[in-house]
Parts: structure tokens; sequence; C-alpha cells
């Protein structure tokens, strides 16, 4: 089979011409708030928030994040607590995290102002080339073409190209061979958001694509070939690691007792409810929860969960156990900390759903 190879290609030119053309002559039916008031600030959100999650879950989240925190220095300042309910539901906190460390230095070293070099955005906590390149192109106008999973997917089925896409050398071989394609100013943007919207509307990533209605179909040699579900050629993925865990819902009258995970590791410094590794028994439960110094009044299982992460999946067991007193001080610590042991934090029930984020793989077990 002919492969072609990105750099050199000839086609990219006139795919960049047809899809710029068909992003203006189409209305933008997606309705992505972002879009409205690209400014740098906007972009940098919403790209961030996109990254993991479909764009009709973000619009919700961006919404609430500006409205509460419309500008980098209100970033800058935010509580931690606070910055983590805004996040929660979205995952991968290090990045609501990373947001506000690189806040902080924008404010610090920018004046408050995202720069326009993609150098310095590059040196900005959680910014990669990715996230640089579309602040550059929507917010800036420079030419640059921001290229993720979508953008690759098309890439390696217009030219066939069996090409890794999860590799970081074939992300670069892309850009260079589309850098001379991409034009300046408002449409290195729109540029971008066709290959987006071609990735997420028409080229679609599970099932068959809609080549029928694709205004690259003309330039596709998987198309032509009739090989489209062939690319992209993905690695295999490694196996997830797999883990049991037994979560405690610990209440006492309304309260109910939460702690925060070690600054480090997996949902580092985020809320949880204590949990032990392994699948206990209701009466290994029970003579746990005893020699911590509870006096139980009742113990009854809870619906199992599954959660999994990128690399790990969770089997949970949960149990809400019933305390007769709060103690004090705390004296259930993780085992697996590696800082101070944590202190347990006795909640109302209310306060559980207004003021602490508690992340998707603990939410499982609370009280609805
Ligand atoms: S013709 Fe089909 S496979 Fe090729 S880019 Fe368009 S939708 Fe994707």
């Amino acid at each position: 089979m002919k492969i072609l190879p990105w750099e050199g290609s000839t086609v990219f030119p006139a795919l960049c011409a047809t899809l710029l053309a068909w992003r203006k002559s189409a209305p933008d039916t997606r309705d992505l708030p972002w879009r409205d008031e690209p400014t740098p600030y906007h972009v940098w959100i919403s790209e961030i928030m996109l990254q993991q999650t479909r764009a009709a879950v973000v619009r919700g989240y961006f919404l609430r994040f500006l409205e509460a925190l419309p500008s980098v220095r209100d970033l800058a300042n935010v509580d931690d607590d606070a910055l983590m309910k805004l996040w929660q539901g979205l995952g991968y906190y290090s990045r609501a995290r990373n947001l506000k460390r690189a806040a902080e230095v924008i404010v610090e070293k920018h004046d408050g102002q995202l720069p326009k070099d993609v150098d310095a955005l590059l040196a900005l906590p959680g910014i990669g080339r990715y996230t640089a390149s579309a602040i550059a192109s929507f917010a800036y106008g420079q030419p640059r073409p921001a290229v993720d999973g979508n953008f690759l997917r098309v890439a390696a089925r217009i030219t066939a190209n069996p090409i890794d896409i999860a590799k970081d050398t074939s992300k670069r071989a892309l850009e260079a061979a589309l850098a001379s394609s991409y034009p300046t100013g408002r449409d290195a943007g729109l540029l971008n958001e066709a290959f987006m919207d071609l990735g997420a509307t028409v080229c679609l990533p599970n099932g068959v694509p809609l080549c029928h209605t694709c205004p690259a179909a003309q330039f596709c040699l998987a198309h032509d070939r009739g090989t489209e579900q062939d690319y992209p050629v993905k690695a295999a993925l490694k196996a997830r690691r797999k883990e049991r865990r037994t979560v405690l819902l610990l209440s006492c009258g309304n309260r109910i007792a939460i702690r925060k995970r070690p600054a480090r590791g997996l949902l580092a410094g985020l809320w949880e409810y204590p949990n032990l590794e392994g699948k206990l028994s209701k009466r290994a439960v029970h003579a746990h929860i005893e020699s911590e110094g509870f006096d139980v009044c009742d113990i009854a299982p809870l619906p199992p969960a599954r959660h999994i992460f990128s690399h790990i999946e969770w089997e949970l067991t949960g149990w809400a156990v019933t305390v007769a007193a709060m103690n004090e001080p705390p004296l259930m610590a993780a085992e697996d900390r590696t800082d101070a042991p944590s202190s347990l934090l006795w909640v109302r029930r209310a306060e559980l759903a207004d003021t602490y984020s508690i992340p998707a793989a603990f939410g499982y077990f609370t009280p609805q």
C-alpha cells in the first residue's frame, strides 16, 4: 500500500482552503459559548475543559466557571475548595489546579494577560502544544494548527496514513506539514474550528464516518479506497490495573465523615469518604470501625460501583455505617497516605452538595 507521508504531502493547501470555505459557508450550529467571544482567557478555560469531556457537557461548566471567575485575576485568587467545586464532575482535578497555578504566574509575570508568544504559553503549568496553538490561533490570529486526536484522525484518514497518532512525533509532523497552509487573523481560528467540527460531526471517531456529507471527501484517500475505518491505526492499549476498595459512608445524626486525600498521587488533595484496601465483609468493617474507637449502631450494604481511571480500575464495595458519636480527634487515616495523617471532617449532608467536592470515584456513595 502506498503511504503518503505528511511532510511533503501536496493535499494540505487545497484541503485547508476547502475546509475554511466550508466553515464560513455553514452557520455554526454547535452552540459553543466560548466561540462567541474568543478571548485568550475564554479559549484557555474551554480548551482545558474539553480535553476529556464532550462539548455538550462542557457548555454548562464553562458558563458557571466564568460567572464565578470572570478573569485571570479571579482565578488566581480563588479558594481551592471553591475551585474544586466548580470543577466537580469534569475529572482530572490536577487540570483545575494547574489552571490556578498558571493564573498566578500570568498575574505575576504577564500583568494578568495570557501571553501571545507560544513559548511563553508553553511555559505555563498545564498548557501543552495543542492548548497553546488554540489560544494563539483563536484569540491572537496566529497561523497555528491546533492538532488534537480528532484532527489527527481526520488527517490520518484523508492521507490513508497508518501513523501511530498517539505519538507526539505524529502530531509534530502534522503541524509541520500544515504550517504553510494556515492563514492568519480570524481565519486561523476558523480553520481550526473547521477541522474540529469535521472530526466531531462528520468524520466520527466511533462508528461509520459520514463521508457522503464530508466537504473533504474529494481529497480523502481512505474514502477513495473504502478503508475509512482502518484509520487511525491504534497501538494496543496497556491493560488497566484492577484494585478493590471498600468505601465507608460513616454517619452520625445529620453528619457524614469525609477526609482529604494525600497531596500527591491519584485524586490528590480531594475530599473522599474513608476507604480501605480490599473488599471487606460486614464483619471485617465492624471490627475495623470499633478498633478505631467508634461505637457502631448499624451497618448496611450500599450498591457496589466500578470506577475507571485512565490506568486503574476500582471495584468499589460500600457500607453505610452509623456510629453513636463523632470521635475527636478523628482516628481513621488512609493506609496509602504519604503525607501527614488526615483528619475526619464531619459535615452536614447539605454541605456535601453545596461546599465540598467529592470526586466521581466516591460520589457513587453520596446519599441522595
Ligand atoms: S471522506 Fe469520510 S473518512 Fe474521509 S475525511 Fe471525510 S468523513 Fe472522514
